[in-house]
């Protein structure tokens, strides 16, 4: 059961954090990668690499054969899965036994059992864990027995949660409120669960209103010890996605978290866990029931938070039991101290309902704080493609207590510099401030509760727009002074003040300048006039400048990307677009097309040619970044013409279905 050369069978901020644990303990450790992956950082990290496929790239990650006959021709003798791609895949984990390889993570057997929300529910009743009363599919998977089953829950039923058994990742859950809507709802949740993880058994839950999502770390070893690292509560999310997780739970109690923890150790030893799991529970927002949903049968995303208040390594943890130890603690030498938060930085648009989003990161970098951690997947010059699901980084904050955790993160996000692809940094900032979850009043709709103070928040970008004006000035005047020939007279007019145009969102703002010698400038915006004074300028590639506008000293960060200005400023950034000079400005946009807002595949089109369709009816489903998207008509019209099918990849910005 011993080995000394691990292979990590997965990327990103993952294959990194347990190569991280594989170098402490002085392990030797392999890498795998896509042909999109030759360049990332878990490919370099590691002691050696085998590039395991040809584009698609997503694919690459899941062929486990030849992720096996890697390891046998590395010589490694354990292979970590990480967290999704493989990590929970019954046959692959059965697969690296049988080839005389340790599989990092739980029996096959656990994984088999735990894989189905079907009999995961089933085995945790039997063993009186408290689960949520619904349907399992007990008397059939037909609409039949589905209704049968709903109508004798009587009218307390709804609303009804109905979810994939196969399940994962927030995906293919509809929330069913009438029992007219059942049969349409069984049916989409059929196709999608069978399309997403080939398998279309489903179960429908009463929905608990207004949840928090509480659940518990759990560890066993090969000898039947289960032991639980407490709880982390994962309530803020969106489409029923964790983005925001907490160890301990504001809201757990001693005497809610003894309840929660002997119920996790009784599903831990209802299967005979070992390993890292999580077992997963739904809260009633009144904090008395609680109600079994899932275990994830691997290490989870939110595993740091565990780490940073129990002072466990969980992935030295999990290979010591993958090497046959046993657990080295009891239950009562566990204890958690401070507190910590983890905020996961999406590539994605909260202002268009988190649509996900590619592109080439420009800048990314965090400042240094105290009790920070940064679990990074990516580095400044990566490109986020639309292989991948798109978390970039897990920022992760230690306080010693709740305010000081999040005081301490928040400064970390106010602080970072990520540009070149949007990321929901100013949404994670804007909730990290919000009262509501600084008092801890959390539930899983907390994200569409408080929407309108956490998306489409505009700050004034005037300062901004000085601030660039001013960055520009200062590097075409550097520029002019390598370049004496440049004539004096370059600028348009020798008696009016030049003038840079930017657009700032959909907003132009246009600012004058003049140079007063000595880093003085005067700026012009709207006839509002303010001189700024460069006090200090810092080289680089995320040049810093320290400027006095007005009677007000800030810093601000300046990264130049071709037209595209970016500032930081205040905790807060700006993207500036520099407009060209005698270009109108003005982005047309052509309201009768239906484009593909980002690369993709479209899955399905849901209109022909000649049909007439309503505003917001949907056109085309389409699949990008481990997410389905639905386009709908931007207005009501005809179809004129339908330029896709489904199985066609398509680019951002392609026309999909044109309208008239
Ligand atoms: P849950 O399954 O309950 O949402 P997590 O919050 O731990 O649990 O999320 C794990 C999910 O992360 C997986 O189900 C999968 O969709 C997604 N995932 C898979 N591989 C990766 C990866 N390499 N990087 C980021 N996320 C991934
Ligand atoms: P997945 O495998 O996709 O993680 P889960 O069953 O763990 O699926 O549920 C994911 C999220 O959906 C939960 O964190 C919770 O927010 C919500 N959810 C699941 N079941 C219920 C339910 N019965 N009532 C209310 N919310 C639920
Ligand atoms: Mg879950």
């Amino acid at each position: 059961m011993t080995f000394h050369k691990v292979l990590v069978a997965n990327r990103g901020e993952i294959a990194r954090r347990i190569l991280r644990t594989c170098r402490a303990m002085g392990l030797e450790t392999v890498a795998i990668c896509s042909e999109a992956d030759l360049r990332a950082p878990h490919v370099l990290e590691a002691d050696e690499a085998v590039c395991i496929g040809p584009p698609p790239a997503a694919e690459s990650y899941l062929r486990g054969a030849r992720i096996i006959e890697a390891a046998l021709a590395t010589g490694a003798g354990a292979i970590h899965p990480g967290y999704g791609f493989l990590s929970e895949n019954e046959a692959f984990a059965r697969a690296v036994g049988d080839a005389g390889l340790v599989f990092v993570g739980p029996t096959p057997d656990a994984i088999a059992r735990m894989g189905s929300k079907i009999a995961a529910k089933r085995l945790m009743a039997e063993h009186g864990v408290p689960i949520v009363p619904g349907y399992d599919g007990r008397d059939g998977q037909d609409d039949a027995a589905f209704l049968g089953a709903v109508t004798a829950m009587g009218p307390g039923a709804f609303p009804l949660l109905i979810k994939a058994s196969a399940g994962g990742g927030g995906k293919g859950m509809r929330i069913v409120r009438r029992l007219e809507d059942l049969s349409a709802a069984l049916q989409a949740g059929r196709r999608e669960a069978l399309a997403s993880f080939g398998d279309d058994a489903l179960l429908v839950e009463k929905y608990i209103e207004n949840p928090r999502h509480i659940e518990v770390q759990i560890l066993g070893d090969a000898r039947g010890n289960v032991v639980h690292l407490f709880e982390r509560e994962c309530s803020i999310q969106r489409r029923h996605q964790k983005i925001l997780e907490e160890a301990p739970s504001p809201g757990v109690d001693a005497a809610l978290r003894e309840r929660l923890g002997a119920a996790a150790v009784a599903a831990g030893k209802a299967i005979g866990y070992r390993s890292a799991g999580t077992v997963e529970f739904v809260v009633d927002g009144d904090l008395k029931g609680i109600h079994f949903l899932e275990v994830n049968t691997r290490l989870q995303v939110e595993h740091p938070v565990t780490e940073l208040v129990t002072g466990h390594d969980l992935v030295r943890l999990q290979l010591e039991i993958a090497m046959g130890r046993p657990l080295p603690f009891t239950q009562a030498d566990l204890r958690i101290q401070g507190h910590a938060i983890e905020a996961r930085l999406y590539a994605e648009d909260p202002d268009q309902d988190f649509l996900p989003q590619t592109g080439r990161l420009v800048a990314f970098d965090f400042p240094e704080v105290e009790g920070l951690r940064l679990d990074a997947g990516v580095r400044a010059g990566d490109e986020v493609s639309i292989h991948y699901d798109p978390m970039l980084a897990k920022v992760i904050a230690w306080g010693s207590d709740r305010a000081e955790a999040n005081r301490r993160l928040l400064a970390a996000l106010r602080g970072a510099l990520v540009h070149g692809v949007t990321t929901n940094l100013r949404f994670l900032r804007a909730v990290l401030g919000h009262p509501a979850w600084q008092s801890g009043a959390l539930s899983t709709h907390f994200i569409a509760e408080h929407k309108h103070a956490l998306v489409g928040l505009t700050v004034d970008p005037r300062r901004a727009v000085r601030i660039a004006t001013v960055a520009r000035a200062l590097t075409i005047d550097a520029a002019r002074a390598l370049l004496p020939d440049l004539p004096l007279g370059w600028r348009n007019s020798r008696f009016a003040d030049p003038e840079e145009r930017w657009l700032a969102g959909d907003t132009l703002i246009a600012c004058g300048h003049r140079a007063l010698g000595q880093g003085r400038f005067l700026t012009r915006i709207a006839g509002d006039d303010v001189v700024v004074e460069v006090l200090h300028q810092s080289a680089g590639p995320t040049n810093e400048l320290v400027l006095k506008l007005g009677d007000a000293i800030c810093r601000a960060r300046i990264v130049v990307a071709g037209e595209t200005t970016y500032v930081h400023l205040a905790g807060d950034d700006f993207r500036l677009d520099l407009v060209p000079r005698f270009a109108s400005g003005e982005r047309k946009v052509d309201s009768g097309t239906c484009q593909a807002p980002m690369p993709g595949k479209v899955i399905a089109v849901r209109v022909v040619p000649g049909q007439a369709v309503e505003a917001n009816q949907p056109l085309v489903v389409l699949e990008a970044m481990k997410m389905e998207h639905t386009l709908e008509a931007p207005a009501a019209g005809t179809v004129a013409e339908v330029l896709v099918a489904p199985g066609d990849v398509v680019q951002g910005g392609q026309d999909l279905v044109i309208l008239k």
